[in-house]
């Protein structure tokens, strides 16, 4: 009997032994092909052996040092990196261990950076329905899944949700998306208004929505409208990176195609790979400079925080990825990857959208194509096809829909950089054959 505590009480699963490339391998010598990263993480697939090597060499030199003492060399050159390939005027990096610690760190520097600033009534936190930032409690209470919520409720911090941009299941007929994203937009302006202006701390989006909704980007001119609230009521806007950042959706931060400058960013999976489990948040300088020159400190911290085996790890991973130029890649090969979709699920009856950006795509399953029906949430519709595909040797990304059946379920795919034209021609067919098993 297996003394683990495994996410799935009653699966039995194959044992992961190695990993090559694009590819896993369990103890039978069966490859699965690792057509989401396991959740966006692994983008420079398996075995790198510049992060390995980095990994080793850091140590053999200095496997911890504890940040009340002590900085260290990755930590600085991987912030330096960072910093000088970040947009806008984002400054300052702080390391933490994943996505939920970076967005727990967000969220109490939001707050910390009013107190200082003399604003002690800004305590309000606004997300957004049908998103995804972490499962400690702070983040989860931002987030706005409600499958992943429900128990928790009455243990979770109060915050607002408003309505996620979704084109394809909320756009009314007869309104542009344009129309659609300066409407959505709008809530938060309505939601600060309700709350009362000056009690705002932040607003937090995925730039593009990862696990709840399935790689779906803002319409156009939906995130500039946001950036216009949140400067003319005082709001940080915080982006939660953790899935699409790191060059998953074509550029090193996927909010570059948004064009806007936000105040704080988090990431975390694309930025260790899978080599090592790290994730930051970077902040303005303006921020930093109201923490330095008023308390000077920080009120957060992490035994594991800026790990030089972690840093390490991160900083020849971002190497990889900007001297390989794998972003640009990403957007060619994202491009393939979406043709190839839609020539297998263009017109499939149960393929409702097929939506993303870069190697960050989202297929959406139907019941019914024409009126947009999902399937009942109790078919679990998702789960079948992950099955379905793990036994072909595909592994992807299942997310149920709403269970007030109003939202279908998807499949989420976020293949590694790496991957070439034909393993995506391969990804696309051994899923075609898992969706054709729905039955
Ligand atoms: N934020 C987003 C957008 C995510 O997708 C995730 C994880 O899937 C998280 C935060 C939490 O990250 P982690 O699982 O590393 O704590």
């Amino acid at each position: 009997m297996s003394h683990v505590f495994p996410r799935h009480c009653h699966a039995t699963l194959p044992t992961a032994v190695g990993g090559e490339g694009c590819y896993l391998i369990d103890q039978d010598g069966k490859r699965y092909f690792d057509g989401s990263g396991g959740a966006a993480v692994s983008c420079l697939g398996h075995s790198n052996p510049r992060v390995t090597e980095a990994i080793k060499a850091q140590a053999d030199r200095l496997a911890f040092a504890h940040t009340g003492f002590f900085t260290s060399e990755p930590a600085e050159a991987l912030a330096d990196l960072l910093v000088a390939n970040a947009p806008g005027d984002l400054d300052r990096v702080y390391f933490v261990s994943g996505g939920s610690e970076a967005v727990e760190a967000a969220i109490k520097l939001a707050r910390q950076y009013h107190v200082e600033r003399g604003e002690p009534e800004r305590r309000h936190l606004i997300a957004r329905r049908q998103s995804y930032h972490g499962n400690t409690l702070g983040a989860l209470s931002a987030g706005g899944n409600a499958l992943r919520r429900a128990q928790f409720a009455p243990i979770l911090v109060e915050m607002s949700h408003i309505a996620p941009c979704y084109e394809y299941a909320e756009r009314a007929a007869d309104e542009t998306p344009e129309a659609y994203g300066q409407r959505v937009a709008n809530e938060l302006e309505a939601e600060i208004l309700r709350l009362g202006p000056n009690s705002v701390m932040a607003f937090i989006a995925e730039p593009v929505v990862g696990a709840t909704l399935g790689a779906v980007p803002a319409v156009p001119g939906y995130f500039k409208r946001v950036r216009e609230i949140c400067d003319q009521y005082g709001v940080l806007l915080i982006l939660d990176e953790v899935m699409c950042g790191m060059g998953r959706t074509g550029t090193l931060f996927a909010h570059e195609a948004e064009g806007i400058s936000p105040d704080i960013v988090c990431i975390a999976k694309g930025l260790g790979a899978g080599y090592q489990p790290i994730g930051a948040m970077l902040c303005t300088d303006a921020i930093y400079r109201t923490l330095a020159d008023g308390s000077g400190l920080f009120q957060h911290g992490h035994t594991y925080l800026g790990h030089p085996m972690a840093t390490a790890a991160g900083l020849a991973v971002v190497q990889e990825l900007l001297e390989r130029d794998l972003v640009s890649q990403v957007k060619a090969r994202g491009e393939y990857l979406a043709k190839a979709l839609a020539a297998r699920f263009g017109d499939h009856p149960h393929v409702g959208d097929l939506r993303g950006r870069g190697l960050f795509r989202g297929v959406e399953i139907v019941a019914d194509r024409d009126t947009k029906r999902p399937f009942d949430p109790a078919f679990g519709v998702a789960g079948k096809i992950k099955k379905a595909a793990f036994a072909e040797g595909l592994i992807c990304y299942p997310m149920p829909g709403t269970r007030d059946g109003k939202h279908g379920d998807h499949i989420l795919l976020a293949p590694p950089f790496i991957a070439t034209e034909a393993e995506l021609d391969q990804l696309v067919a051994m899923l075609g054959r898992a969706v054709e098993a729905i039955p």
